[in-house]
Order: C-alpha cells, then structure tokens, then sequence
C-alpha cells in the first residue's frame, strides 16, 4: 500500500501543530515546528485571511491522516467503514486508526514513531497471540497479546524506545510488560483514551458532504 514518502516535517508545519512523525527529534530543540512555526513555502509567513468551515474540515482531516501515516484512499476506507458501523461515527473512525497494529506498535513503545513501527511489523519482527503478523493494517482485537521477537527486542532502535516509553507514557487501554518486549490490549480505546487534539466531528462533516 501507498504511503507518504516525502519530508515529514513540513507536514508539521502545515498542520500547525506537532504530529510527532520523526521520533525523539521531535522532543527536541531540533524539532522544526518548534524553530519555524509558520507554513512551509513561499507564502508560509503571508497574513492568513479566515478560513473557511470547508478549509477547517480539510484541515482537520488532513492533520488526522498524517498523525498515522495514511494516505488518502486508506483513510476514506477507515470512514467508510466507521459510518457502516452503529455508535458514533468519528469515535469509530479514531476507534479503527488506533487499533492499527503499527499504531499498537507504537503505543507499545516499541518504537519511537508510527513510521518505524510500521517498518517493524512490515519487517515481521512482532507477533500477535504467538503468530507473525506483516500486516500494518492489522486490527487487534480486545484480550491480543502483541510480541517483539526474541531477537528483535535486542535492536539498538528497539530497546531505546523500550527505555523512553515512560516519558511519551502507554495509554490506558494498553498494558506492557517491557522486560518481555510484550504488550497487551486490555480494553478497545475509549474517545477519552485518545488525548491528541482531534476534532472527529469536522472530518465526518467533510466527508458526509
Ligand atoms: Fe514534527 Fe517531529 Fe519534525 Fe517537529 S521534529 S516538525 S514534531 S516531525
């Protein structure tokens, strides 16, 4: 499946707002939104004009789609499927991108961005209940036990991540064992376990249209 592959830090930029796609730069004085926080390119520092309901739910969805690294035609699907299901529709389109097994990943502290957790499940360095599984898209389900190879716990990568879970913190709908490089979903996550500044609302607005 197609995904971004271009610089990550203009996303950033454009959105307004940290999207934590590069890892511990991101947390440090390096972190290009922290030293440029206006938009990239030629008129990135124009006077802005109001923007428009439109130009907000555009944005918003933008914004969403990056922070888990998806494209256009995947992040649709999520709605898609989230709009067919009963409930909320935005608490299930945040409901199906946090299930994502590289988001797991990396919730997990397995990594230290979506983007290297994607790289490691790809990499068939995780199992899920004992079994391998390549597939980023893979959805846990409640009760899955989601496991670094012996070997893989030993990265360099890996096992530095491992170390500065504590500070970016396990949400409360996951629990980890990190001696064991193992995690486990205890309960689906909540709209209050998403804590990242999302309005779902305007992205099903955009695309309910
Ligand atoms: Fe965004 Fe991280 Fe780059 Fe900062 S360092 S602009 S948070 S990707």
């Amino acid at each position: 499946m197609a995904r971004y592959i271009g610089p990550v830090c203009r996303l950033c930029r454009r959105e307004g707002i940290k999207l934590f796609l590069k890892g511990e730069r991101c947390y440090t004085d390096k972190c290009a939104f922290d030293r440029r926080s206006f938009a990239p390119g030629q008129h990135g520092q124009a006077r802005k004009g109001k923007v428009s309901e439109f130009g907000r739910q555009l944005r918003e969805k933008q914004k969403v789609k990056r922070m888990y690294g998806l494209v256009e035609k995947q992040f649709r699907g999520y709605y898609e499927m989230a709009s067919k299901k009963g409930g909320v529709t935005g608490e299930n389109l945040l409901r199906y991108l946090e299930c994502r097994l590289d988001n797991v990943a990396f919730r997990l502290g397995f990594s230290v961005s979506r983007a290297e957790a994607r790289q490691l499940v790809r990499h068939s360095h995780l199992l899920v209940n004992g079994r391998k599984v390549n597939i980023p898209s893979y959805q846990v389900r409640q009760g899955d036990v989601i496991e670094l190879l012996a070997a893989s716990r030993e990265h360099v990568r890996v096992s530095e991540s491992l170390d500065g879970v504590d500070r970016r913190g396990v949400p409360a709908w996951l629990e980890i064992d990190r001696k064991a490089g193992k995690g486990k979903v205890i309960t689906l996550p909540q709209r209050t376990d998403i804590t990242a500044p999302i309005e779902e609302r305007l992205i099903v607005e955009l695309y309910s249209k």
